[in-house]
This record gives C-alpha cells, sequence and structure tokens, in this order.
C-alpha cells in the first residue's frame, strides 16, 4: 500500500501545513485574543489629554524621586488665627505684695484703690467662665506668663496737682502687638467712666513696664491708670464698679475680636 503523499509531493506538503495549521489553531487563537486583550487594556489605562501631560512630566523627572507618605502638615500653633489656645486672663492688682504705691493725708493708699477694682474684674471674668489669675505687682507667675492677655492695673497721685489731673491712661507692650487690647480697653474705659485721655502723661514708666518683659511674648499687655486719686477718687473707691466694669468690658471686645 502505497502512502497518499507519496504520489504527489506538492499536494501532500500543503496539506501538511494545512494540518500543522489547524493542530495549531487553538494556539493562534489564544495569541489573537491575547494581544486583543492586551490592546485593550493598553487602551484604558493609556491616560489622555491633561493626564498625559503629567505622566509625562513624571517620565521626565524619572522615577528616582524618593517615595514618602503624603502627611498633611500640622497646623502652627498660633494663638488666635486657626487654634485659640485656652483663655486666660492675667489682672495685676498694682503694687500689691510689694508697697502701698501713692498714698492719699487720709491713708488710704493706691494699692487698696487697685485691688478693689482688680477683684471686681476677676470676678467679672470669672463669672463668664474666664480663667482669672489674680497677681501682684512682682508676681512670681509673671515669668514667662503666657496667657490670652495680662492687664495691670494702677492709679494716679492723690496730690492735687490742677484742675487737669484727672483723666486714665493706658500703654502697651512694645514686647508684643498690644494694639488691639490697648483700643479695646481705652475706648470701653472713655465711654463708661467720661474720663479724659490724659495721654500727655503717660510716662516712660509705663511705657516699659516690668512686666512687659518678664511675661511670654505672645502675651499682649497692657497697663492702666485708672485715675488720679484726688480729683477722680469717687469713681475710682465708690464707684470702683464702673472702672471695673469698662476694664471687664474692654477685655471682652478684645477676645470677642481676635476669636
Ligand atoms: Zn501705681
Amino acid at each position: 500500500m502505497s502512502s497518499p503523499y507519496d504520489d504527489n509531493t506538492w499536494e501532500s506538503s500543503n496539506y501538511s501545513w494545512l494540518v500543522f495549521l489547524g493542530r495549531m489553531l487553538p494556539f493562534i487563537l489564544f495569541l489573537i485574543l491575547a494581544i486583543a486583550g492586551m490592546w485593550l487594556v493598553y487602551l484604558f489605562f493609556n491616560p489622555s489629554g491633561d493626564d498625559a501631560e503629567v505622566v509625562a512630566a513624571v517620565r521626565a523627572r524619572g522615577l528616582s524621586a524618593p517615595f514618602f507618605k503624603a502627611v498633611p502638615a500640622k497646623p502652627v500653633s498660633q494663638r488666635f488665627a486657626q487654634s485659640p489656645g485656652p483663655l486666660r486672663i492675667g489682672i495685676i492688682a498694682g503694687h500689691r505684695g510689694n508697697d502701698s504705691g501713692a498714698v492719699c493725708e487720709d491713708g488710704l493708699t493706691e494699692a487698696e484703690v487697685n485691688i478693689n477694682i482688680a477683684e471686681i474684674v476677676v470676678a467679672n471674668l470669672r463669672l463668664r467662665g474666664i480663667r482669672t489669675n489674680l497677681l501682684d505687682e512682682f508676681d512670681n507667675q509673671l515669668n514667662g506668663y503666657s496667657g490670652t492677655a495680662l492687664i495691670s492695673i494702677h492709679a494716679d497721685s492723690c496730690e492735687y496737682i490742677n484742675d487737669g489731673a484727672t483723666g486714665f491712661k493706658i500703654a502697651g507692650s512694645a514686647f508684643t502687638d498690644s494694639s488691639l487690647l490697648l483700643s479695646c480697653i481705652e475706648d470701653a474705659y472713655r465711654t463708661a467712666t467720661q474720663l479724659p485721655y490724659h495721654a500727655n502723661t503717660v510716662t516712660a514708666d509705663m511705657m516699659d513696664y516690668h512686666a512687659f518683659r518678664l511675661i511670654a511674648p505672645d502675651t499682649p499687655s497692657v497697663i492702666i491708670e485708672t485715675g488720679f486719686m484726688n480729683l477722680d477718687r469717687e469713681l475710682l473707691t465708690t464707684n470702683a464698679e464702673t472702672p471695673a466694669n469698662a476694664i471687664t468690658d474692654g477685655i471682652l471686645c478684645y477676645m470677642n475680636t481676635t476669636r
């Protein structure tokens, strides 16, 4: 028996090629499907438009960039603008714990006048839930004292100088911007007491007040001379509520403005 391949060489070789193709068909189909699949995946993930520019930029920069975890930056501790710290107001009762300050002929001392007003201010603030420290003139707590504001309460001379020796005055710390605290208290005090502002008797002692140097540099601070103990005596003693409430209002104005 002769083989069917023997008599026609061309036919038989052609036929064997077809058989080969037939055997390979599943593999060829697999290749076609695989290539089509990869092409689809490529089309699906290939960025276009804006994305392409970003990808190109990243490619241009190379892949040598250090790997890092994108952690959001911690908020800078900024007392007022972003993260107001706990409220705390310091009130210095002028001369307390050190000396009597100015003294009147009948024995009334500036220290008494100051503590009387200071205690009302402290009570007012605490009534509103504001943490408040009543401090001596040279209180140990003043070293590095950090708070929302520090206010030192003093009063002027008890001697009769002339009819112009009436009025109040305020000086702010030069170490921390205290202008807003100053203007709030000045406005509230002027409105409530009707006293004139005694700008021309603001002394170097007030401008360079010792506590301004001691407290933390982020604590606004002012010193107020609430009035003259001679001509303004009644306001500072019998009617001490008026200056005390005015100072309280000024502090609240400042706190409301900055929070
Ligand atoms: Zn004083």
